[in-house]
């Protein structure tokens, strides 16, 4: 259930509200939006009737939510979700589609210094790669673990371009909050309960990826798990299906864009470097995923693809890249958006590397 305040409810209207809810046992979560603040009502509800809320000062009416995901719903919050990362250096979720860029995994101190530079003078405002990564061999590269962390906090450094880096286990999730701006919680851990629960629990942003057998209700169920533990600073992300095909790695599932944009109020991450597997495919499904509505793009670069130790098949060059990141200006521009140019801060750190 929501509690909807009128406009001019106050904080104590506010607080009388949470105050009555919880002393019927159930959570409250109050979302304060551009029009309105609601007050969510999660848990057993069986006890809570509509009318006593409905009678207090500053609410405007209450509502049921149908859908199970109470706090990822769009009836919830009706405007965006805007998540600010490294303190607004870039925002997620408004009228700029991010474009984050790096290579799959981090490989060495001077593989992502250099693929960090390459992707920022093409116009990426984020960098991504890997320092835990889930393989699907255990005799496989596993990552460079606490070193791929510090490599990437110097990418970070000499280009201002903030880090997005993937989480694997709960009791990595302190060590990974200390270097990352972004947690990235992979398909394959979608739903690791207790890492969601961890994840939800500290405050930098997390990006959760759908699951490679997930559905777009399970997604959002698994958002749920952060929110509901007081992180609303969560973006969903679309990474490919498993289905029958076979012609590309996964299925990439476009469909996912337009569905989840309705459904919730929070931002929809594209990735079409795993979606497609083929770095062929990865421009145009790139495109497809602006024109769709996906309000960011992750996408993996690396200067040698062929030589990466891992996802090299899928992996734009840096010239592959300029490219297409000139074609997504025209993209964003024809469906009424923009591309995120880098700030004035990021513009100075790479002039001081130059200087
Ligand atoms: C990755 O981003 O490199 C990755 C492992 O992605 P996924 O979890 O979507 O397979
Ligand atoms: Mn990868």
């Amino acid at each position: 259930m929501i509690v909807v305040m009128k406009p001019g409810a106050t904080a104590a209207d506010i607080g009388a509200v949470i105050r009555k809810a919880e002393s019927m046992g159930v959570k409250t979560h109050p979302i304060y939006g551009d029009n309105r603040t609601v007050v969510a009502l999660v848990g057993d509800l069986t006890r809570v009737t509509r009318e006593v809320f409905d009678q207090m000062d500053g609410v405007l009416h209450t509502l049921r939510i149908q859908e199970p995901y109470k706090l990822s719903s769009r009836t919830t919050r009706p405007d965006n979700t805007i998540v600010d990362i490294a303190e607004g250096k870039v925002r997620i979720g408004g009228n700029e589609v991010v474009v984050m860029a790096g290579p799959c995994s981090v490989e060495s101190r001077e593989q992502i210094i250099e693929i960090a530079q390459a992707v920022k003078e093409a116009g990426a405002t984020m960098l991504r790669g890997g320092a835990f990564k889930p393989r699907t061999s255990p005799y496989d590269f596993q990552g460079l673990g606490l070193k791929g962390l510090e490599y990437l906090a110097e990418a970070r450094e000499v280009t201002g371009l903030p880090v997005i880096t993937e989480v694997m286990r709960e009791e990595q999730v302190p060590m990974v909050a200390e270097y990352a701006d972004v947690l990235q919680i992979g398909a394959r851990n979608m739903q690791n309960y207790g890492l969601l629960q961890a994840v939800g629990r500290q405050q930098k942003p997390v990006m959760l990826k759908r699951g490679i057998s997930g559905t777009i209700r399970e997604l959002l169920m698994c958002a749920e798990y952060i929110v509901s533990n007081g992180n609303y600073n969560v973006m969903l992300c679309e990474r490919g299906i498993r289905t029958y095909e076979t012609a590309t790695r996964n299925t990439f599932d476009l469909n996912a864009v337009p569905v989840l944009k309705e459904s919730s109020h929070l931002p929809i991450v594209a990735d079409p470097s795993h979606g497609t597997g083929l770095r062929e495919l990865v421009p145009a499904m790139s495109r497809a995923a602006v024109a769709a509505g996906a309000d960011a793009l992750i996408l993996e670069v690396h200067s040698d693809p062929d030589a990466a130790v891992s996802d090299g098949r899928q992996s734009l060059t840096p010239e592959d890249f300029a490219t297409l990141m000139q074609s997504l200006r025209r993209i964003a521009a024809a469906v009424d958006r923009k591309i995120a140019a880098p700030t004035k801060e990021q513009e100075q750190a790479s002039q001081l590397v130059a200087a």
